[in-house]
């Protein structure tokens, strides 16, 4: 690469962020010129120490104890600015060339709205952004003629399948899930699942969130959501397959048949820097296939009985308008709830549904009317939990 690619990652202090920090530390070219995080300050000035960013953004407005600035300086070299504010500043600050959005749900669709409309290439982890507005997003990049670089692992792995042809003669993606905690459960067991059962998933370390989306399978469900604006596709052009070993990333089949599979070792770093080295490849942290050791590569269909989640994920993905967010705002709400022991596992996707069902739908909704849907959303489900 000529010259170092200045990053602002959104989110540094979680799992996405921390990989991202590590892909920046193992390769050269590319720096992290801002960092941002919400609760964890310990953390975040010890990224500061050790990343000496221009910027960090305590995004938490409501801090306690109150954040002081001296302490995030870093002998003057780092500025401290704070809340939602903050991050839009740094999204958009002239010397970035890429802006990780890494914050976990529709906390992050601001600052990753700003970026682009800033023009600058996004290297999107936030996959709930293009859930709640994937309409937004996608007509904004292509009047400001930026690029949206997938993180997701599956999203990565279609981008990087479908450079095997031209975008025409793709037939179908493949999304491939590894079934989360629960692949073979039976289904009367679901409900009594623990908050941490479902935290404990089999092949990824990930955030809370995502965890206990992986585990209802709304994570696929997402996903699907997300291909549809990625890739310009129909809800009917995607299809899920299960692959509880997590090498098989996702697939892309071509008008001929032909289906090209990316594959390596689960490890988000490769998609990160992927992302962030585009279209270049260069080597990095992530981890190579062992191919002198057997391996076994499993396919099946998913049930679509036992994770109701995913029928509801190819319908939203067929609706568009605002079901997306209402979907997403309705299961932030129940995730949260149900990792604070309010609502079951599975009323998680039962109330997602019943929430989808009653909202007012909107074919083109603004900004504004997407705010008002998360806003309706999470209040019904708090009067569904209240019920
Ligand atoms: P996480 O919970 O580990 O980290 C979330 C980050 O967002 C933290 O830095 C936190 O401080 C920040 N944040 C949270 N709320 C905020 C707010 N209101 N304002 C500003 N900052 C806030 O989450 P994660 O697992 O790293 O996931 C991040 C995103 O990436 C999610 O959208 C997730 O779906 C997506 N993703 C994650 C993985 C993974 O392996 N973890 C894989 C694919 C996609
Ligand atoms: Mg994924």
């Amino acid at each position: 690469m000529a010259s170092n690619k200045r990053i602002a990652i959104l989110g540094s202090t979680g799992s996405i962020g921390k990989s991202a920090l590590n892909v920046v530390k193992n390769l050269s070219g590319v720096e992290a010129w801002a960092i941002s995080g919400m609760s964890q300050t310990e953390l975040l000035k010890q990224q500061v120490r050790e990343f000496s960013p221009r910027f960090v953004v305590a995004a938490g407005e409501d801090a306690q104890p109150p954040i002081d600035p001296a302490e995030f300086s870093n002998d003057g070299a780092t500025e401290l600015l704070t809340g939602p504010q903050g991050l839009i500043q740094i999204a958009c600050a002239p010397e970035v060339d890429i802006v990780l959005a890494a914050i976990v749900g529709f906390a992050g669709l601001e600052s990753a709205l700003a970026a682009v409309k800033c023009g600058k290439q996004l290297a999107l982890a936030n996959k709930e952004t293009l859930v709640v507005a994937g309409h937004l997003i996608t007509s904004l990049a292509k009047e400001s003629g930026t690029q949206i670089l997938p993180v997701d692992s599956e999203h990565s792995a279609i981008f990087q399948a479908m450079l095997s042809g031209q975008r025409k003669e793709v037939s179908k993606v493949i999304l491939t899930a590894s079934g989360g905690p629960f692949l073979s459960a039976p289904k009367e067991s679901l409900s009594a699942v623990t908050v941490e059962q479902a935290l404990d998933h089999p092949t990824w370390q990930m955030g809370k969130k995502i965890s206990i989306d992986s585990a209802t399978m709304m994570n696929k469900a997402l996903e699907i959501i997300e291909a549809k604006w990625l890739f310009g596709l129909t809800a009917d052009q995607i299809e899920v397959v299960i692959h509880p070993q997590s090498l098989v990333h996702s697939m892309v089949t071509f008008a001929d048949q032909s289906t090209i599979a990316q594959i390596s070792p689960p490890d988000m770093r490769l998609p990160i820097q992927y992302a962030f080295t585009w279209p270049e490849r260069v080597p990095g942290p992530a981890p190579a296939m062992d191919w002198s050791e057997a391996c076994q590569l499993d396919f099946m269909p998913p049930d679509f009985d036992r994770f109701p989640a995913l029928r509801l994920g190819f319908e939203v993905a067929e609706q568009g308008g605002s079901a997306g967010a209402v979907v997403n705002a309705a299961n932030e709400a129940a995730v949260d709830a149900f990792l604070k022991s309010e609502l079951s596992f599975t009323d998680i996707v039962t109330a997602c549904r019943e929430v989808l069902e009653h909202h007012n739908f909107e074919a083109h909704p603004s900004f504004e009317q997407l705010v008002a849907a998360d806003r309706w959303a999470r209040e019904e489900i708090s009067r569904w939990i209240a019920a």
